[in-house]
């Protein structure tokens, strides 16, 4: 097989599980987006490749389906687009990407679990092969297990031969590695280097889902307490559809704004004011991981309004559990490098949020998670010139040099 190297750090690597095909859908939704390059979705089956090709056209973006059953003149189009960039996302089944070598595919994400771990690298690894970030996405959910069996059974059916059943086999233990990944709860690079056979890889980084869990907790993140996430579940449900983010932060904060002059019988509403003492950004901050999380969505358009997704409903119903964490207030911070309005230079911290800002969206993640704003801090402050500068600013570790280092050198010495 072709993969070139296991040590990708600029590959985000992450896996979700859902509960049926709509969460996939929405999690696809709320994900998906190519930014300036590509992106790529891999599908077990061709009806789904067109399925969710449609759904895509349907939010916008130039898709199209690309399997087997389409004749040759169709698919060679369909390479040609993707290749032009007339088409910004090809949906797949395994028979996309044999000879594709594009570098800015920015978002490989798989709609089922694949056949083996094998499939989802090769597949995986067609990202981000100019080395800028770039996110690998596998949604899944157990009864994918089940179609890959099928689609196993069917290719062995037959001959109960000796041959034969081995062959079958063989597939079977091919898919629970590619199961055991799904559901790892360990590093995802170490687990593929360790399964490649690739040697001293280190066991955690900064560029995978769990790792990146780890890192949070580290980082002083705080769970939400159960009554205010129900709180603002409940709020959601309450104007679904009908106001947007503010007005709901408004309303959980308990906060004397206009509209809520005008609409005095929300202060009656029993979560009116469930979130004192929070500040306006840090209910928005909340909002924005509803959203993250899956447990709310966002209405597109001028005026955007928040609804409650089915996860959210089930969440508040008690079917279903989350867990929402926020980064610690500004007050824990430690107020090193802080100063009393921007820290250290901030022209130059300015600077830095955009590129940061830039990054989160390249790869669809909160923008703490690609640097703390203490860090951005940090930098500002110190403007580090080399690499090995750099490696002492707290938030930066190997990881993180790799994947950002050269990128910030030349940001800081064109300012
Ligand atoms: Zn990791």
């Amino acid at each position: 097989m072709s993969v070139t190297g296991f040590n990708r750090p600029n590959l985000t690597l992450a896996a979700q599980r859902c509960r049926a095909d709509a969460d996939k859908l929405e999690a696809l939704r709320r994900t998906l987006n190519p930014g300036a390059g590509r992106a790529l979705v891999y599908c077990a089956t061709v009806a789904t490749t067109e399925e969710v090709a449609d759904r895509i056209r349907s939010w916008g973006l130039a898709a199209a389906a690309y399997h087997a059953r389409l004749g040759d003149e169709a698919r060679r189009r369909v390479q040609d687009d993707f290749a032009a960039g007339r088409l910004r996302v090809v949906v797949a089944t395994v028979a996309f990407g044999m000879g594709v070598d594009i570098p800015d595919i920015r978002q490989v994400v798989h709609f089922h679990l694949p056949a083996s771990l094998e499939a989802y690298y090769q597949e995986a690894g067609r990202a981000g092969r100019d080395g800028q970030p770039a996110l690998c996405l596998l949604l899944w959910r157990p009864a994918d297990r089940e179609l890959q069996q099928f689609l196993i059974d069917k290719t062995f059916e037959e001959s109960g031969t000796g041959e034969a059943a081995a062959r079958r086999e063989h597939a079977l233990a091919k898919l629970q590695t590619a199961l055991a990944y799904a559901r790892l709860g360990g590093c995802r690079h170490a687990r593929i280097a360790d399964y490649f056979g690739e040697e001293g890889a280190p066991r955690s980084c900064q560029a995978c889902d769990n790792c990146r869990a780890g890192d949070r907790r580290e980082a002083g993140e705080q769970a939400v307490a159960v009554p205010q996430l129900r709180a603002a579940l409940n709020a959601v449900k309450r104007f679904s559809g009908r106001i947007g983010a503010a007005n709901v932060a408004a309303v959980l904060a308990g906060s004397d704004t206009k509209w809520v002059r005008e609409k005095a019988w929300v202060r009656e509403l029993p979560f009116f004011g469930a979130l004192p003492g929070w500040s306006q950004e840090r209910v928005r901050d909340l909002i924005s991981e509803l959203l993250v999380e899956g447990l709310a969505a966002q209405s597109s358009g001028d005026y955007p309004t928040l609804v409650l997704t089915r996860r959210g409903n089930e969440v508040l119903a008690g079917s279903e559990e989350a867990q929402v964490s926020l980064p610690p207030p500004p007050s824990n911070l430690p107020q090193r490098g802080r100063g009393n309005a921007l820290p250290g230079d901030p022209q130059v911290f300015e600077k830095l949020r955009r590129w940061r800002a830039d990054k989160a969206r390249a790869l669809a993640v909160p923008a703490y998670v690609v640097f703390s704003d203490r860090t951005l801090a940090e930098l500002s402050t110190r403007k580090p010139a080399s690499r090995a500068a750099l490696l002492t600013v707290p938030g930066i570790g190997q990881a993180k040099l790799g994947a950002y280092g050269d990128e910030l050198l030349i940001l800081l010495s064109a300012l």
